[in-house]
């Protein structure tokens, strides 16, 4: 069995073009590194999303996890209603028109082989501990489902866990959309966005992968992040949790169709092509280890055995302080006359 290393994952995944609705290199190219892993099965759904399910062995982890990421970036594709050359293109996803039109004038619009949609021309570079690309967000997040795929046929581990590598999530989620409402996988498995974004509320690029309790619109399962925070504590993975509000993922749309639902981030840098310090075109850049940590969480996630929040539930929790306090109750029961 030949293992591929995260490094190379990580640049045959970032070379890949991509815009909302044109993913089809990208998902050629995780079904290309899947098609040998042992143990992996991969499908895909009515919308296009590819569906992959590592399983060996009876054993599982307990919440069985669905490690998501999505296959599309903010780009250029084909104007369905254009009338001459000038608006042949039309831009999709978040990013101000400002920055959008400098980058055309730039010339770093890049049409792909074909021309079925256009794309930063940036370079994947991957040096000094960094990671550059014109796409981080978020096939980082699909190379890190990958790796951790292999990283399980690598250590033989026994456990079943699903990945779901979503279609046109910058133009409102649509494909997890179309997921939730077409649930593929059993009933309470936890959707698990794996994700890059603007570190905000304290987080830092550089200190580790990000548990989010949220994103701008919802707040996520507490059970769920409960777990992700025990198994980096277990391990001694150095994790920031945080809310992260400067956008929102794909767990808040499964959320809202009744899917138990978390996140983790690889904190990101230049968020969709926008430099931090000043607001011109750049490619996007995450830490490497950063990268090598979150793999190894995810890994340690879907291995491992957990039942319910940390070592006692909420309810045994009170139930053992209500026991312990009782003379102090009683005593002061006393005086409430
Ligand atoms: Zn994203």
């Amino acid at each position: 069995m030949a293992v591929p290393t995260l490094t190379a994952i990580l640049k045959r995944i970032l070379k890949q073009p991509t815009a909302p609705f044109h993913e089809y290199h990208v998902r050629r190219e995780i079904e290309a590194l899947l098609a040998d892993c042992p143990n992996v099965k991969l499908k895909h759904d009515a919308f296009g999303n590819l569906l992959a399910t590592y399983k060996f062995g009876k054993r599982k982890s307990l919440p069985t996890w669905v490690l998501a990421a999505h296959m599309d970036h903010p780009a250029f594709v084909p104007n369905t209603e254009a009338k001459g050359k000038d608006d042949a293109w039309e831009f999709l996803g978040g990013v101000p028109v400002g920055p959008v039109q400098d980058g055309i004038r730039r010339g770093l619009r890049k049409p792909v082989k074909g021309g079925q949609f256009a794309s930063w021309n940036f370079p994947v570079t991957i040096k000094e501990g960094r990671v550059e690309a014109p796409a981080c967000d978020d096939l980082i997040g699909c190379a890190l489902i990958i790796s951790t795929f292999w990283e399980l046929a690598r250590l033989n581990l026994e456990t079943t866990v699903h990945a779901a590598f979503t279609r046109a999530e910058e133009v409102g989620w649509l494909g997890a959309w179309h997921l939730g409402n077409h649930w593929p996988f059993s009933e309470g498995s936890v959707f698990l966005s794996v994700e890059t974004s603007r570190p905000v509320n304290g987080a830092e690029i550089g200190d580790g992968p990000i548990v989010r309790v949220g994103d701008r619109l919802s707040v996520f399962d507490s059970e769920a992040v409960s777990v992700l925070m025990r198994t980096a504590s277990e391990q001694g993975i150095r994790v920031q949790r945080c809310l992260l509000d400067a956008g929102a993922c794909e767990s808040t749309a499964l959320q809202a169709l009744g899917h138990r639902s978390a996140g983790i981030s690889v904190p990101l840098g230049n968020y969709h092509n926008i430099n931090d310090t000043k607001s011109e075109l750049a490619p996007e850049y995450v830490m490497l280890d950063d990268v090598k940590t979150t793999l190894r969480l995810l890994t340690a996630l879907v291995a491992t055995k957990h039942d319910g929040i940390g070592e006692r539930s909420i309810r045994d929790r009170v139930a053992l302080r209500l026991k312990q306090y009782q003379p102090h109750l009683a005593a002061g029961n006393q005086h409430f006359t």
